[in-house]
């Protein structure tokens, strides 16, 4: 690990041009990991782009430098073009080219440009010249963190870049309740003390909803979800005209999935959306049982023990019949938790 760093730090000891990518649908910490990484590089003389494959939702908006972001899907021939000049690609947040579609495939063809890769989900995937992965981590802001630290520039981390990897950190515990470690709350400890103002973080981050945000949830609960007792799960779905009577857009159907974990006999949680072209699973657990097998073994997806993800192309209600055909094959280890 330490040798890693010090040759990475070799490489970034000299100028460079650096592109820092994330994932589709990019998240708090997706957007936070690579905006904290940017304004470091930048303070370090480094020219650096950030490029996620599609936009990233409004309460990410007022972090530094997000206005600078490239956007794969609607600008491709800019983007392919940073991404042909790099000498430095950062993998940040996935550990697979196939989660970021057609910007994955610019990648993969571009063989001589180090990549280095920073990420926290199960099984990375083996493409790039540096691998920094740690299951373990509550976020990548948290490993970013902990990459700057190690290369000895921990006084580089000003108030925006800790505002951040802060967010980041806050988005992908929920506030701290889920990925925690003591060594997390020593990084946050640290992060406030540089100045990071959490209270203010937690406004822009949670309490920023619009009006039809909080309808659309008072709608979820009272006529999207399902709970079958036998298997401890609840599921709340969302049809393509529910999306067009809310006027529902990036980020509106944020932590929504999580509501059906407040029910104590609620142990698995599916929250599945008809996209344009696809059927979206989201996928949440409780203590030991790791939603991962289930969204790649049934839903060529992925992510961590206690949140997931994945896809369908079967349609919304074969895709529900489909999520409650493999509860069976949990049922025990559900029982047992
Ligand atoms: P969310 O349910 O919030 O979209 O994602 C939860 C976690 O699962 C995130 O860490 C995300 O990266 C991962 N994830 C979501 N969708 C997919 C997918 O389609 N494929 C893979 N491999 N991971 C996913
Ligand atoms: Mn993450």
């Amino acid at each position: 690990m330490k040798e890693k760093l010090v040759e990475v730090g070799k490489l970034l000891a000299t100028p460079k041009k650096i592109v820092i990518t994330s994932h589709r649908n990019p998240d708090g910490d997706a957007i936070g990991s690579s905006l904290g990484l940017h304004l470091f590089l930048q303070q370090k003389g480094h020219n650096s782009t950030v490029i996620m494959p599609s936009e990233y939702p409004d309460f990410v908006a007022w972090m530094e430098g997000s206005e600078s972001i490239l956007i794969h899907d609607t600008h491709p021939e800019i983007a392919n073009l940073a991404l042909n000049e790099a000498d430095i690609i950062f993998i940040l947040d996935y550990n697979d080219l196939e989660r970021v579609d057609k910007m994955g495939e610019k990648i993969a063809e571009l063989k001589e440009t180090v990549k280095i890769m920073i990420d926290h989900h199960l099984h990375p995937e083996d493409f790039c010249h540096f691998t920094f992965s740690d299951t373990k981590a509550s976020s990548t802001c948290e490993m970013v963190y902990d990459f700057i630290v190690g290369m000895g520039e921990q006084a580089k981390i000003n108030p925006s870049i800790g505002e951040c990897l802060y967010s980041g950190i806050l988005t992908d515990t929920g506030s701290f309740k889920y990925s925690t470690s003591s060594k997390l709350f020593r990084v946050v400890a640290e992060l406030k003390d540089m100045g990071v103002d959490d209270v203010k973080l937690q406004n822009l981050l949670f309490n920023s909803l619009q009006e039809k945000s909080l309808r659309l949830l008072g709608y979820c609960l009272h006529n999207r979800m399902e709970i079958l007792e036998e298997y401890h799960t609840g599921i709340i779905y969302l049809t393509k005209s529910d999306y067009e009577l809310f006027d529902i857009q990036r980020g509106d159907t944020e932590g929504i999935v999580n509501y059906l974990l407040m029910m104590k006999n609620v142990k698995l949680a599916a929250f599945i959306t008809e996209q344009p072209t696809i059927v979206k699973i989201s996928l949440r657990s409780k203590g030991d049982f790791s939603v991962q097998e289930i969204a790649k073994k049934h839903f060529r997806g992925g992510g961590h023990k206690n949140a997931s993800g994945g896809a369908s192309f079967k349609g919304l209600r074969s895709t529900i019949n489909k999520f409650k055909k493999v509860l069976p094959d949990y049922k025990q280890a559900l029982d047992a938790l």
